[in-house]
């Protein structure tokens, strides 16, 4: 993970996201080759965390999303991208912000929560910012990392419980599709 978009400006028009760092090329986080962005922040504490750097509110760095945007548009290769953390809900409208400008760029997104697809569904009512960010996504792995159901063979994602979700067919169908594995 490189942080090296590190940037102080804090008046920027697409706002700011708190950030972890990114990784500009990844092949293991989602299909094809993707731009994954690690925000700071997360509430879940999962035991066995890959990244407990990331926990701390208030660690990491405040980065302009037009930032994270111009290191997008450097690399003309990318499929998608990629948000990651942390947990990228807490920050919804800047997730919000960067898949709106991701989705004007024909890039798919993919998005890893701890909240379980249900539980953000309900959260939805209170926070509608991630109702949006929701409807913009193509792939979400829902679902807190349980030590206990690690298993290395899964696909971009850590624990059995954790459900790779196809949201672009979970919202044609109004039902959870999970994208297929060949
Ligand atoms: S949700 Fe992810 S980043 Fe947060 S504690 Fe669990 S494994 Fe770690």
């Amino acid at each position: 993970m490189d942080n090296v978009i590190k940037y102080e400006n804090q008046n920027d028009d697409l706002g700011e996201l708190r950030l972890a760092g990114v990784v500009r090329e990844s092949i293991v986080d989602g299909p094809g080759l993707r731009f994954a962005i690690f925000c700071q922040g997360c509430p879940h504490d999962c035991e066995g965390c890959h990244n407990p750097k990331t926990h701390d509110f208030e660690g990491g760095y405040m980065c302009p999303v037009q930032r994270i945007m111009d290191a997008i548009d450097a690399n003309p290769l990318l499929a998608g991208v990629t948000f990651s953390g942390g947990e990228p809900m807490c920050q919804p409208e800047a997730f919000l912000t960067i898949a709106k400008e991701c989705k004007k760029r024909g890039l798919n997104i993919m998005c890893y929560t701890g909240y379980t697809y249900e539980e953000l569904l309900e959260m939805t009512k209170t926070q509608p910012t991630i109702g949006e960010l929701l409807s913009l996504l193509d792939y979400l792995v829902d679902g807190r990392f349980v030590l206990a159901e690690r298993d290395l063979s899964l696909l971009f994602r850590g624990s059995r419980n954790q459900r790779y979700i196809d949201m672009n067919k979970t919202r044609e169908t109004g039902e959870v599709a999970l994208v297929k594995e060949d």
